[in-house]
């Protein structure tokens, strides 16, 4: 029997993970986090069997108890109860916590030897270097769950990094992809959250909108594969059947293609190095009828070239990226700041570090990426005052 453990099991990622760890028979699950939610989270761990179950909400611990009650499963709360679930021993892991508190939990499993089945890319963007250097010295795995990554990993397999040109990263261009700008700028929390192919957790949802969760996967797929940021490149593709393309020294281009489907991600991780059955439905290409592609805009869509910038300047930008991003997602979601602001705001925190020069050291260390991540918020929250001021 091979042991999982999956962090954030109540979200989008997580319950499409529990739904394949629930259909394989050669799986125990070890430990389910989650949050807010304690009556999923207690019935996925009454279906899986789990050893353990806990909620990231430290005032829920009477809740989560009282729900598991008589089950045998045991039950914890708080932050450092989450890190030592994912420390706990376990063949594969499932890092599906949204945000940068995905990081140290995903560390705790590289630090035990785990497979770590990547879907938070914050991880990545945050600190990278720190992420891939943890999983070498303990000699874990890392397998991506972003569909695009995925699809990048798959279509490198057998193949000669050195022979990579270019990376072709799509994006299905979210739902304002045709919007004007004006409208953009009044978009409201449920049209940005309406994503038109993908059903995914609400934040990522409006990341995908405003094609910051596109800048995210650039960062993520140079971080991960090592790819020189000019050879990433992204393309829109509204019907989000190919996932990503990489393009050889001989000018073919191996696609990756699937449905809008998150479980063909999680189940390739799943079951990798083989390839099991992943109850995903099959393309039915005449159907289709027509693939399209197009550029983005760069206008509408500021997130691209900022995180190009991010890419170029290294060293901690990445954790200062993501943290104001974040705290820009939180404040829009508040009603406190327009879609456009949110882009601006990161922006501005960014410039005013980098010209503070306080992004240049490596992040080498977890205690430099919180320094970072902890400025950049507090930047962010100011930047955003100052506006409405
Ligand atoms: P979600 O919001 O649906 O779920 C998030 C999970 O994290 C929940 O279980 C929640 O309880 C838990 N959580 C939230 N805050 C927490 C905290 N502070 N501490 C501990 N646990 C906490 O998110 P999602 O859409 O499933 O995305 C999860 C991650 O996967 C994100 O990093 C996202 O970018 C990435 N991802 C998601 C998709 C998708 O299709 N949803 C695709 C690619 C990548
Ligand atoms: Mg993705």
């Amino acid at each position: 029997m091979r042991r999982v453990t999956i962090l954030g099991a109540t979200g989008s990622i997580g319950r499409n993970t529990v739904d394949l760890v629930a259909r394989a028979d050669d799986l125990s699950t070890v430990a389910l986090t989650g949050a807010g939610n304690i009556a999923l989270l207690a019935e996925q761990a009454k279906r899986l069997g789990a050893e353990l179950a806990v909620t990231a909400h430290e005032d829920r611990l009477e809740a989560l108890r009282a729900a598991l009650a008589g089950t045998g499963i045991a039950a914890a709360a708080g932050r450092a109860a989450v890190i030592e679930a994912a420390s706990r021993p376990a063949d594969w892991v499932m890092s599906a916590i949204v945000g940068a508190a995905g990081l140290e939990p995903g560390l705790a499993a590289l630090r035990q030897g785990a497979t770590l089945a990547l879907a938070n890319k914050e991880s990545l963007v945050c600190a990278g270097p720190l992420v891939l250097a943890e999983a070498a010295r303990h000699g874990a795995t890392i397998l991506p769950v972003d569909s695009e990554h995925s699809a990048i990993f798959q279509a490198l397999m057998g193949e000669n990094r050195s022979a990579v040109e270019r990376v072709i990263i799509t994006a299905s261009g979210g739902p304002f992809r045709t919007w004007p700008r004006e409208r953009m700028a009044r978009a409201t929390l449920a049209e940005a959250a309406a994503h038109p192919s993908w059903s995914m957790g609400q934040r990522i949802s409006v990341d995908s909108a405003s094609l910051f969760n596109k800048a995210m996967e650039l960062i993520e797929a140079r971080e991960f594969f090592g790819f020189a940021p000019d050879q990433i490149e992204v393309v829109v593709h509204p019907q989000s059947i190919v996932h990503a393309m990489v393009g050889f020294a001989d000018g073919g281009l191996m696609a990756h293609l699937g449905p809008a489907d998150m479980r063909h991600a999680i189940g390739f991780a799943l079951h990798h190095p083989a390839r099991g059955p992943v109850p995903v439905a099959r393309l039915d290409l005449p159907a289709l009828a027509r693939l399209e592609f197009e550029a983005p805009d760069p206008e509408r869509f500021p997130a691209l070239r900022l995180s190009r910038a991010v890419m170029e300047a290294g060293g901690l930008s990445g954790a200062a990226f993501n943290g104001a991003k974040e705290t820009a997602l939180d404040l829009f979601i508040a009603g406190a700041v327009g879609f456009l602001d949110m882009a601006a705001l990161v922006e501005t925190v960014l410039d005013g570090l980098w010209a503070e020069g306080a992004l240049g050291e490596s992040p080498a260390s977890l205690d430099n990426v919180r320094v970072v991540d902890h400025l950049s918020r507090q930047r962010t929250r100011q930047a955003a005052a100052a506006r409405a001021g």
